[in-house]
């Protein structure tokens, strides 16, 4: 087995603990959000399983080289395609999400399914070429590279795959078992109407989805910033030394406060008048587009209150 470099193609695979392993999302394949693999012992879990199926399987292949059986376990952290649509990877066995989560995906499978399939892919592939073809900028080119390699990969699966949502809900907190300590826990609204976290104390490492991601603007458009600042205080009150990140590299406490820092500063922003200017502390994060989102989106929500 490789020891060194990762072979894999769409995440660069680093082990965080005894038998886990970060997976996070490259930015050349199409992945599009991180994963972690976790050897509970008992069973093998993934938490979260990515936009394509050919990631998806990556993460599978990657569970049996480390920890020597296929996953038995998946878990969603939100219901965002980029974590989920990866699921029918992982169909064998239980997947696992919030009872929040499980219901928004029953209610928006038809407009998720409508998302994924052939006809629409083909269509926004199309109008992606064609806005592409419309720039003489060799650097506003390339900002297409990305979408078009993901629209392409879907476009090229959607015949084989089937939306598959979570099988089974929890409330609150579940207990996972096996060797170690593994707990799943929700908090409420934040950067969905439904987050969970999976937290290993043993480990010092919490699993946090897209509620804490690193050197990336967050998406505030489908969830609640306001009292996503209320889960900031209930992860960071968990001490965990490491956060594994929904985007962007393995993080830490810093990168929550990094996070809370621009919750608050974008919802202060929001509040006045003209068009916001992106901090320059936030400027070199990944998806600047995302922040003129947030802004409508707050200004929107009346102001974010
Ligand atoms: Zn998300």
């Amino acid at each position: 087995m490789n020891v060194g470099r990762s072979p894999s193609v769409h995440f660069t695979f680093e082990t965080v603990g005894d038998g886990i392993m970060f997976g996070r999302a490259r930015r050349d394949g199409t992945a599009l959000a991180n994963t972690t693999i976790v050897d509970l012992g008992a069973a093998t879990l993934v938490f979260d399983s990515s936009l394509t199926l050919r990631s998806a399987r990556e993460i599978a292949a990657t569970a049996r080289a480390r920890t020597g059986r296929s996953p038995t376990l998946c878990v969603n952290s939100h219901w965002h395609l980029d974590h989920l649509a990866g699921n029918q990877v992982f169909a064998d066995h239980p997947i696992v999400a919030s009872q929040r989560t499980v219901e928004i995906l029953l209610a928006k499978r038809a407009e998720l399914e409508a998302e994924l399939s052939a006809e629409k892919l083909a269509a926004d592939l199309r109008e992606l070429e064609r806005q592409q073809a419309a720039l003489t900028s060799e650097r506003g080119r390339a900002v297409y590279a990305a979408p078009l390699r993901l629209h392409r990969a879907l476009l090229e699966e959607a015949v084989e795959l089937r939306f598959t949502p979570p099988t089974q809900g929890f409330e609150g907190t579940l207990e996972l078992p096996g060797d170690r300590t593994a707990t799943l826990l929700t908090f409420g609204s934040g950067h969905t109407e439904s987050d969970t976290v999976l937290f290993l104390p043993d480990d010092g490492l919490l699993l946090a989805g897209d509620l804490v991601v690193a050197e990336s603007h967050p998406n505030l458009t489908s969830g609640d910033p306001v009292h996503w600042l209320r889960v900031l205080d209930r992860i960071e009150a968990l001490r965990p030394e490491r956060i594994a990140t929904g985007h962007g590299p393995l993080g830490s406490l810093a990168t929550v406060a990094a996070v809370r820092d621009y919750l608050t500063t974008i919802l202060a922003l929001a509040e006045q008048p003209g068009p916001p200017t992106i901090p320059s502390r936030f400027g070199a994060w990944d998806g600047p587009e995302q922040f003129e989102l947030n802004v409508a989106f707050l200004r929107a929500r009346g102001r974010g209150s």
